[in-house]
């Protein structure tokens, strides 16, 4: 069975943690995504899982075996890599045929394997050329043609797309997405970049100086975010963070002072289990209604900046207390700089964080 566990995998570099403690389980079929910022730690998990670097504590298990002593060889894993070294005397059909070498296979036999893969990943017209004969998107699939060609026991994809132009990557991710649903495997891709893990992933990985801040699918790690941090880093335009007290809680409503204002705000129940002094509160920018009327409910705000994106509009809005709030409003709703705006957040759309950046949920 294909799949992939780390557990309690930490990696020390000298007197320097750049993993700790990190616990994830990739089924077959399932694409994980592990994702963050430049030197959270991303490429060292990777790493360790392929056996490229050696795990200073903790388990690696891949296919039910454990493997922290193996050789990156003996792990039977398929790995792409952002600089994919294609062979540049050999044509596209062996460049594909090349890891089905070491198996010692009938030439039909690898000549079929090589066309199943060709077709799989649209490069069976292409085949004969060499590699500097073909496009980018080409050479992109033709690294992955040679990683799905053996039978490996999972995938391991480092920054696969980082190399293509945004059009280009847009159309790979939904390639790839379709030909690894396909296989059956487990599989994780490192990524820095938050819109390929949300639309290739099963579940997305957020790290953080080392550590796994939260385990989800897309729509959790969106829409339930554990802690301020994958608040802040998941969505675009980023979520609003801001800083309140919390005066008190009932029916469903918590009485804070926000912005300078005192607002109520719809919160869940769990939300009286929190100290009233600072509290986050977070609401993303399209969390938001722009009302007439100011009310018990509504935050004030003056737009500042205006900033068309096509069919939505993005509003920097300062509060009286001069904090940025960050508004995004239909196409069709004219906002002019200078205008009061009377926000109401959604209440089921408000996030509560505690004084440990932890999110509060029912
Ligand atoms: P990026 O997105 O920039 O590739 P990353 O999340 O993949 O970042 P890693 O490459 O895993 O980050 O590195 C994690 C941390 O470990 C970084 O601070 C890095 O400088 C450090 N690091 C990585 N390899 C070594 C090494 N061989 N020796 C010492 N420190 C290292």
């Amino acid at each position: 069975m294909s799949t992939i566990e780390i557990r309690k995998v930490t990696k020390q570099f000298g007197s320097f943690t750049a993993v700790k403690d990190a616990d994830l389980k990739v089924d077959a079929g399932e694409v994980v995504c592990l994702l963050g910022p430049s030197g959270c730690g991303k490429t060292t998990t990777l790493r360790m899982i392929a056996g490229l670097e050696r795990a200073t504590s903790g388990d690696v298990i891949i296919a039910g075996q454990r493997m922290n002593e193996l050789s990156p060889q003996k792990r039977n894993i398929a790995m792409v890599f952002q600089f994919y070294a294609l062979y540049p005397a050999l044509t596209v059909g062996q460049n594909i045929a090349m890891p089905l070498h070491a198996e010692r296979l009938s030439k039909a036999e690898a000549d079929q394997r090589v066309m199943k893969v060709a077709r799989i990943m649209h490069l069976d017209t292409v085949l004969d050329r060499m590699p500097n004969q073909i496009s980018e998107g080409e050479k992109q699939r033709l690294a992955v043609a040679r990683a799905i060609v053996r039978d490996p026991n999972c995938f391991l994809f480092d920054e696969p797309l980082s190399r293509l132009d945004v059009e280009l990557r847009h159309s790979m991710r939904g390639q790839i997405k379709e030909v690894l649903q396909g296989l059956s495997k487990a599989t994780v891709i490192v990524t820095h970049d938050q819109l390929e893990a949300l639309t290739m992933a099963n579940r997305i990985a957020i790290m953080k100086d080392g550590l796994i801040e939260q385990v989800g699918t897309p729509h959790e790690v969106f829409a339930k975010p554990a802690n301020v941090f994958v608040a802040s880093f998941i969505g675009t335009p980023q979520m609003n963070l801001v800083e309140a007290d919390l005066r008190s809680f009932g029916n469903g409503m918590a009485r804070v002072v926000l912005a300078g204002q005192e607002v109520e705000i719809g919160a869940n129940a769990a939300v009286s289990t929190l100290k009233p002094s600072k509290i986050m509160i977070g609401i993303r920018p399209r969390a938001f209604t722009a009302v007439q009327e100011k009310a018990s409910d509504t935050i004030g705000a003056q737009a500042e900046l205006i900033e068309p994106m096509g069919a939505e509009t993005l509003i920097h809005a300062r509060t009286a207390a001069g904090g940025d709030i960050r508004v995004v409003v239909p196409r069709e709703k004219r906002v002019k700089v200078g205008e009061a705006l009377n926000l109401r957040p959604d209440p089921g759309q408000t996030h509560f964080f505690g004084e440990d950046g932890k999110a509060v949920r029912a």
